[in-house]
């Protein structure tokens, strides 16, 4: 960037910290962007207080039945173990005693027993028979024949060998009290079974009279013998009875029950021992089982939800995000990050609705932007106007409200009691800062910036009306003279209505490729024959209203309809002059049209086309387009006078008049401006620049033409001071086509005898 423009926005930015009073923009910081961010947390909210916390005490309150349901269902089924168990230890000792008894039942009533018993008792054989067994078998471990009435055993057995203690001393003095569950007499066989207290432990114990099956055997049944076997419940033996009968952990206990336990009673029906188990407890296991996978499930669903509420809040988040980032893209110039047109307008209708206060638009538009791109390429069009967007945040003043209409278009909004007055203030700051060419990377760039200001009250008219205002006011600007800043005025209107109008009109001539053009001659100045014609662009007849083509060529110009009507104006010239002998055509080149790099080649393609000798024709430029950009007006005059096209540098003396351009660029021609003719015999600079003029002209091998000549005295006095050609309405006016041809016909070398 140019010192200048650097240094510019340097003061200006302090100086507008200072006067700044406006508080446009901070009001409207993202305030989209925010309101979707609400909206997205109030539907998070909503979501969170409706659907996800409702869910989660519904599972909480499912748990917690689940947990009472699992608590009931265990506590039954620990119950029903546990009774199940009891009925199975009675069952084990049920098993041992029923066991024993049946024994008891099949070894009394037996022949043979009584044989060898209670007729003639045998000793050994009771010894083979069921003594010796009583050491090794396992279903009893102690064996007695007694005999009853006295209480005395016979003999007895355990472990296989014969008792030293008596029957009822083994038997803790009880077995009496058992044995006196007999009836007595005894009638018939029967055996009987019971658990009594011995001296190796609690024993299961059956007893029977030995008797006969068959009538064969003699038999007193006054005093039988009664067989007892007993089988101690060992702790080993009561364990294995438990493992056989799925009952854990059984095992014989005192008589005291604590827990899970069953009493076993005696022969005098009080308790001697209790049988006692470890419970399985299969409703605590299944508890903890299901509880545990409860827990499982239910962590899993928490989890879930939670999950879910997660992935809502990113999504809402997202979506938020998504949302203010298109918001911001919706709401902004990406190129340089101000706001855009349709920031600019919701703006402005909020402050509206605030309240009604004084409010100014500057509308801003670059001139020279295209030539910009045009020289160089869009990259360094684009830095240009990021660049001046930034100086513009500078040089407005804080809360002013900048934004990019596109191209090279801008507005900065102000509000308050001096909206007006910093309207101004930043338009003047503006131009100023594009005093000096800015420095794009090493390339130079000159801009200015034609600003249209309008003002009123924010309630006082629409967005569109004051968009409306500062535009023709900036046209304004621009028609006047261009870096400048106009303010809005009613009568503007007229003049932008006409505006419009002409370029509406003058778009239709170019669609229909249909111009009208004029012909003034141009004659030698010493015989006065017709040396050449000037082209002369005129509104259509038929078409009103009309203009002049001081009216209508600058609002082409204005308009970017130059470079298209200068192609029609050529092609119809060359048309039209095809037929007309050797003539010259001379025809004017806007500095707009030449300031276009594409306007060269496309003229000597129309000229080829037409095919008319290029030397026939020459065209005019004036001074304004060698200001501009002379390097590349230049680079243009050479290429056409390298294809044989004449250049004339036309209204020559009217403007900066400028000695040096002519001598650093060659010209066939230089045509001495009306205003220097008018003035020839009152002004000395007039009579001063005619003559430095030719004698210029001269050194270079150029011709010169006065125009404008009106008297026979200005002809005489200019070919006399060294004019070649003169023109003006003195000879000709501008005559159409037909006109022209007639008069060419007329053998017209000249109609007027000068002095
Ligand atoms: P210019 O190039 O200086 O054209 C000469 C103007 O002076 C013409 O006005 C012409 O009619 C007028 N003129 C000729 N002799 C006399 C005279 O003795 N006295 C007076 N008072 N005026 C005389 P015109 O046709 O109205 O054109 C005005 C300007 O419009 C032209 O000035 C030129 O700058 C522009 N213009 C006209 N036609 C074209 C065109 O085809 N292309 C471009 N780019 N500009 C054009
Ligand atoms: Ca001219
Ligand atoms: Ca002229």
């Amino acid at each position: 960037m140019g010192g200048g423009f650097s240094d510019l926005l340097t003061v200006c930015s302090i100086g507008c910290r200072e006067a700044a009073t406006g508080q446009v923009s901070s009001s409207y910081a993202h305030p989209v962007a925010s309101m979707v961010a609400a909206i997205m947390r109030n539907t998070l909210f909503r979501f969170v207080s409706f659907v996800a916390f409702p869910l989660l005490a519904a599972l909480f309150g499912v748990y917690l039945m689940t947990f009472d349901l699992l608590d009931r269902v265990s506590v039954d089924a620990n119950k029903a173990d546990r009774d199940r168990s009891a009925q199975l230890a009675q069952s084990v000792i049920v098993m041992v005693q029923s066991r024993l008894k049946s024994m008891v039942e099949d070894n009394s009533l037996w022949d043979d027993a009584v044989r060898n018993t209670s007729i003639a008792f045998d000793k050994d054989w009771v010894e083979d028979t069921w003594g010796v067994l009583s050491g090794v078998g396992s279903n009893y471990d102690y064996f007695a024949l007694v005999d009853r009435s006295r209480l005395e055993a016979l003999t007895s057995y355990t472990g296989g060998v014969e008792t030293m203690v008596s029957v009822d001393q083994y038997f803790n003095g009880q077995l009496g009290l058992f044995l006196d569950k007999f009836p007595a007499p005894l009638a018939d066989h029967m055996t009987l079974s019971g658990l009594i207290k011995s001296e190796k432990g609690i024993a299961a114990i059956a007893a029977a009279p030995i008797m006969p099956t068959s009538s064969d055997v003699a038999f007193d049944p006054g005093r039988p013998l009664m067989f007892v076997m007993a089988k101690t419940l060992s702790p080993d033996y009561v364990a294995e009875l438990g493992q056989q009968h799925v009952v854990d952990g059984l095992t014989l206990v005192p008589p005291v029950v604590d827990g899970s336990a069953i009493l076993l009673q005696g022969p005098d029906d009080q308790p001697i021992a209790g049988l006692q188990w470890t419970d399985r407890k299969p409703g605590d296991v299944a508890f903890a089982s299901v509880s545990g996978k409860t827990y499982m499930s239910l962590g899993f669903l928490s989890l879930v939800i939670a999950g879910t509420i997660g992935l809502c809040w990113w999504l809402f988040d997202h979506i938020a995000e998504r949302e203010a980032a298109s918001r911001h893209a919706a709401y902004h110039d990406p190129l340089t990050g101000l706001k855009n047109r349709a920031a600019l307008a919701e703006a402005f209708s909020r402050l509206q609705e605030k309240q009604n206060e004084p409010i100014a638009l500057a509308y801003a538009d670059l001139d020279g932007f295209k030539d910009v791109n045009d020289t160089y390429d869009h990259q360094a069009g684009d830095d240009l106007i990021r660049l001046i967007a930034s100086g513009m945040s500078h040089l407005a003043c804080k809360g002013a409200f900048i934004s990019r209409l596109g191209g090279d278009e801008f507005v900065a909004m102000f509000t308050g009691g001096n909206a007006l007055g910093q309207a101004e203030l930043f338009s003047q700051r503006l131009i100023g800062s594009l005093k000096d060419p800015i420095d794009l990377n090493g390339r130079f760039a000159k801009v200015g910036a034609s600003v249209g200001i309008a003002s009123g009250e924010t309630r006082a008219m629409t967005f569109a009306e004051a968009m409306r205002q500062a535009d023709v006011a900036m046209y304004e600007a621009k028609r006047t003279g261009k870096n400048r800043i106009c303010f809005y005025a009613a009568s503007l209107d007229a003049a932008r209505d006409v505006e419009n109008q002409v370029v509406s009109a003058l778009r239709s001539f170019i669609a229909a490729q249909s111009m009208e053009l004029a012909y003034q001659p141009i004659v030698r100045a010493d015989t006065h024959a017709i040396a050449a014609v000037e082209v002369l662009a005129r509104w259509p007849k038929g078409s009103v209203p009309f203009f002049t083509p001081d009216q209508f060529i600058p609002i082409a110009e204005r308009n970017g309809l130059m470079d298209e009507l200068g192609e029609l104006i050529l092609s119809t010239a060359c048309t039209e002059i095809a037929s007309w002998g050797d003539i010259r055509a001379s025809i004017n080149m806007s500095p707009v049209q030449l300031r276009n790099p594409a306007t060269v080649p496309r003229a000597l393609d129309i000229i080829r086309r037409s095919g008319i000798d290029p030397r026939r024709i020459e065209f005019e430029i004036t001074e304004n387009a060698l200001v501009d950009d002379f390097d590349k007006a230049q680079a243009q005059i050479a290429e056409l006078r390298n294809a044989g096209v004449m250049v004339a540098l036309d209204d020559f003396g009217s403007g900066y008049s400028s000695v040096g351009y002519l001598r650093k660029m060659s010209f066939d021609r230089i045509k001495i401006d009306r205003s220097i003719v008018s003035q020839i015999f009152e002004g000395k600079r007039e009579q001063a620049i005619a003559h430095g003029t030719i004698v210029m002209a001269n050194g270079m091998a150029a011709e010169v033409t006065a125009e404008g000549i009106e008297t026979s005295e200005q002809a005489s006095i200019l070919r006399l001071a060294g004019c070649n050609e003169l023109q003006g309405y003195f000879f000709h006016r501008p005559l159409p086509a037909a006109d022209l041809r007639l008069l060419m016909g007329a053998g017209s070398r000249c109609v007027r005898k000068t002095g």
